[in-house]
């Protein structure tokens, strides 16, 4: 009897053990670093790669602790790409690849997902933080982007920070430019065998407290790039985005992101294919690109993150209120 008793409560006991469980906290804020994609190596110097990790680091702490004092997602961008503009191991601001001529051409963008208002800027060239001169654009034009003199013009009006040209320049992106000259020379041919010139495009995309979605890019492109050639990262669907559904930022080769709407395509893929932003993600990078085109950092409405890329590595960095906080060069096996 007494048996048939206790059988009898279990079910009774185990929904009361359920709903005492400590349920996970829903994630309040989440942010995802990248510092360019590439054909990066295990062998590199362990100092080398070490510094790569310090730079992310600093990066995702600036960007976490504005997010837990209550910043909103596009602040986050924006302090976090010019952080990175700034130092000189990344392809964005000081640091930028050299073109053709021998000349810094920067690209950049940032999206505010909540508004769906964008701004961006391509090839300007005494800007020193391009992402602020996007935003400028985003906030005080009714344009989205704006290229090479018109730009430079907005930027005289827009009280930003303005640089010569060759503050951009640094010893190793001239020897970078010097390789594929010589190269070009020698094969005739215009794409680099050693794409490893170009890594360090920068990106960030935040989900902030209050459910704001926003992603931000600035680039120097690709060395050695001609005829005032724009990339992806300026283009707002390509190279960046953000909307209610999730933000995203691109790194790798600029061209392959155009052909194929990559950024913009992640969120398509979830508003209408139902897809969460692992598959969309996960999708894109490896099967609508080719293995070695780059990869992206992205963030959904619920605070969940997705790194993926189909090249050797990815600087990538990543955190959340949860307590989550990664960086990463290389793929990790889980
Ligand atoms: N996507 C950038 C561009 O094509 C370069 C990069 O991410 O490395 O301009």
């Amino acid at each position: 009897m007494r048996f048939v008793s206790i059988i009898s409560v279990l079910p009774l006991l185990l929904i009361a053990a359920c709903s005492l469980a400590p349920e996970a906290p829903s994630i309040n804020w989440a942010i995802a670093v990248h510092g360019g994609a590439g054909t990066m190596s295990r062998d590199a110097p362990a100092a080398q790669l070490k510094a790569y990790e310090d730079a992310m680091t600093r990066a995702l702490v600036l960007g976490k602790g504005m997010l837990a004092d209550g910043a909103s997602a596009l602040d986050v961008c924006e302090a976090v790409m010019r952080s990175m503009e700034d130092n000189p191991m990344f392809n964005a601001g000081k640091g930028a690849v050299f073109n053709e001529q021998g000349k810094h051409e920067l690209d950049a963008s940032i999206m505010d997902g909540s508004t769906m208002r964008c701004g961006a800027v391509a090839g300007v060239r005494t800007v020193k933080h391009p992402i602020s001169l996007a935003r400028k654009v985003m906030a005080d034009t009714r344009h989205v982007l704006l290229s090479g003199d018109g730009a430079e013009k907005f930027a005289d009006v827009a009280g930003v920070e303005r640089v010569e040209n060759s503050y951009f320049d640094t010893e190793k992106r001239r020897r970078s430019l010097q390789r594929l000259l010589r190269e070009r020379k020698r094969t005739g041919s215009l794409v680099p065998s050693d794409q490893s010139m170009d890594y360090g495009t920068v990106g960030c995309v935040v989900r902030d407290r209050d459910g704001r979605l926003a992603a931000a890019t600035t680039t120097g492109g690709m060395t050695g790039k001609k005829w005032g050639r724009i990339g992806d990262s300026p283009i707002i669907g390509a190279g960046n985005y953000a909307d209610e559904y999730a933000a995203v930022s691109c790194t790798g080769t600029g061209e392959e992101f155009i052909r194929h709407s990559i950024a913009r395509s992640v969120t398509a893929r979830m508003a209408h294919g139902g897809e969460t932003l692992q598959q969309a993600c996960s999708a894109v990078i490896h099967d609508v690109l080719k293995q070695g085109d780059g990869g992206l950092i992205a963030v959904d409405r619920d605070g969940n993150i997705a790194t993926p890329f189909n090249s050797s590595g990815m600087y990538r960095a990543m955190a959340d209120s949860r307590g989550r906080f990664e960086v990463a060069i290389f793929p990790i096996e889980r």
